[in-house]
């Protein structure tokens, strides 16, 4: 123990003994917590290099945006001009940390999830009510439909960011016309919530990489976002120890099935 104390190299372990005695059991316990420290230094370690990566492209274009500004004549409406695009970049960065914070937070579970009763049918309700002004506008129809008993336990706030997100998206990738709809129902002691479209789809082939930070699909980049969003949802979904699946046809649409076990 105290070699690893002093020389730092936490992914050392003391050995363990085959006796069943309390000094062993401390032993184990010393080791399990070395893990854990390794385990949140190595998440810490990724998030501050994938953010040190990722922030280093708007960045640039922020700076470039001010240079550029400076160097050119007194005009007072290009510098509005220039301002008001550092200021849009700047909130994108902000919303890009947020973001990626959620997501390693989550990650390394070290993220506190406020865990309380939910009727998630009511709360289903409220995010379709906030999508259907921005579906109105593009000629979408949002159809809901939630039987049963859907209390769970949750964290409302993160379940909201889920459902959010998946209708964002659901209503972003169908075309002005189309129908979304959302479907929850509680089947052997677990809560499923169907959210169809039918809108572009994703090939076959990008199915599996649409989770992965970042990773927007070839037919979606006429749209607007960072592809953070189905990232974030996946974690949060299996912090609540559920699991969340897709299926999709390329011009017919896509459906997100997440799956809650009903712990109440
Ligand atoms: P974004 O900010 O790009 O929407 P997401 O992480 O939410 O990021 O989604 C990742 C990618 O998955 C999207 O860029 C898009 O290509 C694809 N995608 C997600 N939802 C849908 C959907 N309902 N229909 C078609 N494509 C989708």
């Amino acid at each position: 123990m105290q070699s690893i104390i002093e020389t730092g190299e936490i992914n050392k372990r003391v050995p363990e003994g085959s006796t069943n005695d309390e000094l062993n059991g401390l032993v184990m316990l010393f080791n399990t917590m070395l893990e854990r420290i390794e385990n949140l230094i190595g998440g810490m370690k990724e998030s501050l290099d994938t953010v040190a990566h990722d922030l280093r492209t708007p960045m640039t274009r922020l700076r470039g945006i001010a240079e550029s500004a400076l160097q050119s004549d007194n005009n007072p409406e290009a510098f509005r001009e220039a301002l008001s695009d550092c200021l849009e970049e700047s909130e994108r960065i902000l919303r890009m940390l947020n973001t990626i914070m959620d997501i390693s937070e989550a990650k390394t579970k070290t993220l506190n999830l406020n865990m309380r009763s939910v009727d998630l049918s009511a709360l289903i309700e409220e995010v379709v009510e906030l999508y259907s002004y921005i579906a109105e506008e593009k000629n979408i129809n949002i159809g809901l439909n939630c039987k049963g008993n859907l209390h769970v336990t949750a964290d409302p706030d993160r379940m909201r960011q889920v459902l959010g997100n998946l209708l964002d998206n659901a209503v972003k990738y169908t075309p002005s016309g189309g129908r979304v709809d959302v479907e929850a129902f509680s089947q052997d002691r677990q809560i499923i919530i169907t959210i169809k479209d039918t809108g572009i789809g994703i090939r076959k082939e990008d199915l599996s990489k649409i989770w992965e930070r970042f990773y927007r699909t070839e037919e979606s980049r006429t749209q607007t976002g960072l592809g953070l969003g189905l990232s974030i949802v996946k974690v949060f979904i299996e912090l609540h120890r559920g699991h969340i699946e897709v299926s999709s046809e390329v011009g017919v649409g896509t459906t997100f099935m997440v799956y809650l076990p009903q712990i109440t």
